[in-house]
């Protein structure tokens, strides 16, 4: 098999949003010839760097699996990866997670919680107002892709 057609990275587009365990498999199917470069470490677990060992392609992934469950791809160059390494130099598409959130609703690859106060969405919400905390309500339930009844409930005991 020839290496162009060994990985999925020429069919995504530049930031691409891939639902966990979707129908088609695409998740399994690009993540097969990706290898971990970098974990951006801290407090910021959701984020890191790959490489495609097909074609080289490098990637800035978010993987968003506390309350959408999707992956977030955004394409980068070689100086990208190397100002990522060697500076721990991010770019800043996915270092909000009310950001990353927000990317899969507008997908609309958003997941649905028969429990309303489940414990993902109350610490969620919590970790979006400790991020910023001005965030309205309304910001809440957009990325939990609640309504804005229930984000407020979220934060009450
Ligand atoms: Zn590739």
């Amino acid at each position: 098999m020839d290496n162009s057609t060994a990985c999925c990275c020429s069919e995504l587009a530049d930031t691409a949003i891939i639902g966990m365990g979707d129908a088609e498999g695409m998740d399994e199917r690009v993540f097969e010839t990706l290898d971990l470069v970098r974990n951006y470490g801290d407090d910021k677990w959701w984020l890191y760097a790959s490489t495609c060992r097909a074609c080289g392609q490098n990637w800035m992934i978010a993987q968003e699996e506390r309350i959408h469950d999707n992956y977030c791809l955004k394409r980068i160059d070689w100086q990208t990866l190397n100002e990522i390494v060697e500076h721990s130099g991010w770019p800043d598409d996915f270092l909000s997670y009310e950001n990353v959130l927000r990317l899969g609703r507008e997908a609309g690859y958003v997941a649905t919680f028969l429990d309303p106060k489940s414990p993902a969405l109350v610490e969620t919400a919590q970790d979006l107002r400790r991020a910023r905390p001005e965030i309205s309500i309304e910001d809440v339930a957009y990325a939990l892709a609640i309504p804005t009844k229930q984000a407020e409930r979220l934060f009450k005991a």
